[in-house]
Order: C-alpha cells, then sequence, then structure tokens
C-alpha cells in the first residue's frame, strides 16, 4: 500500500505583517503550481489568508471555529480555492470564540492535530498560516506541525522577539511533539538597497547556518497587490520579483524535503 502522509508545516512569527500570510499562501501556491496536493490551514482570526485566496464563502460554510470546537469535521469545512490551485480550510473573527473555548480543555494544544488526522492522506502538503501572537492557536499549530517555517524582515527589531520563539518551539519539542524541526527562516520583503537589511541578513546567517533560506523574498508591489485580485502573485504577475522568489522558495522547500521532482 502506498501511504501519503502530508507534511505539515507551520508559518510562524509572533511579529504581524512579517510576511507569514504572503508567506503562507504563496508557497502553497507554488507548491500546487509544482503539482503537489496542497491544503492550507487559516488559523488567523484576521483571516487573511482566507480573504487573500479569492474564494466565495457561501453563509453557511464551516470554517476552522467550528472544526476546533468539535462541531463539524476537518473535511467537511475544506473549500477549493481554484484560482490558487489548493484547497483551503477558511478562518474568520469567530475563531478568537473557538481559542476562549480552547482554553477550557485539558488537551487545549492538540486539538488541530487531531482533527487532521484524517486529510493527511489526501495530500503532499499542509500548511498552517498562524496569527501573529504566542497564544493557544499557534501552540496548536506547532503541536500540529512537522516542521516551522519563520518569516524575517531584516529590520533593526527583527531579531527582537525571536528568542521567545525559540523558546516555545522547544518547550513544545520537549513536551507534545518531539518531531518538531525548524525548517527554516526566510527572508521577506527584502531590500537590497538598505544597508541594515544587509547587517540583519548576516547575523541571521551566522546564527542560523543552513536554516536560513537561500531564496530572498524582495520587497515587490506586484506581492502586496496580488490578493485584492483574489490571486498569488504566481498567477497575478508570473514575471515579477515576487512570483520568481515565492517558485523558487517552493522548489527550495521541495528540495530540502529531498523530494524527486515530479
Ligand atoms: P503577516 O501575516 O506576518 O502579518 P502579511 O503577509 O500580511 O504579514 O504582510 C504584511 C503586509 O506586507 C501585507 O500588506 C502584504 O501585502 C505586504 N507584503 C508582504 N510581503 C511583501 C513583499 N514581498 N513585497 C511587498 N509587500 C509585501
Ligand atoms: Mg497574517
Amino acid at each position: 500500500m502506498n501511504e501519503r502522509r502530508a507534511r505539515i508545516l507551520a508559518v510562524t512569527n509572533q511579529k504581524g505583517g512579517v510576511g507569514k500570510t504572503t508567506t503562507a499562501l504563496n508557497l502553497a501556491a507554488g507548491l500546487a503550481e509544482l503539482r503537489r496536493r496542497v491544503l492550507l490551514i487559516d488559523i488567523d482570526p484576521q483571516g487573511n489568508a482566507t480573504t487573500g485566496s479569492g474564494v466565495d464563502l457561501a453563509d453557511d460554510q464551516p470554517t476552522l471555529c467550528e472544526v476546533l470546537t468539535g462541531e463539524v469535521e476537518l473535511p467537511d469545512a475544506i473549500v477549493a480555492a481554484e484560482a490558487m490551485g489548493f484547497d483551503l480550510v477558511p478562518a474568520n473573527g469567530d475563531l478568537t470564540a473557538a481559542e476562549v473555548a480552547l482554553m477550557d480543555l485539558e488537551d487545549r494544544s492538540g486539538v488541530l492535530k487531531q482533527a487532521m488526522e484524517t486529510v493527511r492522506g489526501r495530500y503532499h502538503h499542509i500548511i498552517i498560516d498562524c496569527p501573529p501572537a504566542l497564544n493557544v492557536l499557534t501552540l496548536n499549530a506547532l503541536t500540529a506541525a512537522d516542521g516551522v517555517l519563520i518569516p524575517m524582515q531584516c529590520e533593526y527589531y527583527a531579531l527582537e522577539g525571536l528568542t521567545a520563539l525559540l523558546n516555545t518551539i522547544e518547550q513544545i519539542q520537549d513536551s507534545v511533539n518531539p518531531a518538531l524541526e525548524i525548517e527554516g527562516l526566510v527572508r521577506t520583503m527584502f531590500d537590497v538597497r538598505n544597508n541594515l537589511s544587509g547587517a540583519v541578513s548576516r547575523q541571521l546567517g551566522e546564527h542560523f547556518g543552513d536554516k536560513l533560506y537561500s531564496t530572498v523574498v524582495p520587497r515587490n508591489v506586484r506581492v502586496a497587490e496580488a490578493p485584492s485580485y483574489g490571486q498569488s502573485v504566481i498567477h497575478y504577475d508570473r514575471d515579477s520579483r515576487g512570483a520568481v522568489a515565492y517558485l523558487g522558495l517552493a522548489g527550495e522547500y521541495l528540495r530540502r524535503q529531498g523530494a524527486e521532482p515530479k
């Protein structure tokens, strides 16, 4: 029997605005473009990955909130993001209610992992777009994940807070998820004209060695424009520097898994 188990990647950084959602969505689209079956899970109450995926949700469409509160099974919350080439478990502001409900549970960080079990056989890759906080939602993502990808903006305060994130990852490794790996750090919104970017970038290289992805995502207006058209930057403007970078990131991700080209 050829049993497939999706690799689960949490895209995490407790800072807001560093490019988590952009990276989760465009990496998912890039992997789909490379003919992988991909599920994107939005676990941020802001729902940016959901709106950016260009899906029209029916009023009664279940979201991740109902999955985490046990009202529906995860497969029933999946929608096809056709323009993107991947499937999506959407989220919206209701997720805050699920976050509160989770706090009452004994196994509050293992709920997502449990819920995902039944769909792991259907996909090659599952990508989770985390909220900008080290809260119970992020803990659910880290408990379920095989790897963590950390988007970093190379600016003065970028390294601040990284210690807290690395400590959290270590706590998860020491308790519920010993197999969790730091997949890597990816530089986002990179500006070559900014000297500080280069300095921070070198520091990251010294600290993290080959965990630092060699693909660098440049600051590129096409990347920022794409979500308002409900498209990935790869579909929106394939020749843009942003699209080239995110396709490159998908390729690097697969190479690092030692994947055979399809
Ligand atoms: P996060 O999910 O970490 O809060 P986002 O992915 O939402 O961050 O990105 C924050 C903002 O920066 C968004 O408006 C997004 O469109 C913009 N942005 C992200 N990456 C780029 C990029 N490479 N070039 C230009 N703008 C970007
Ligand atoms: Mg986000």
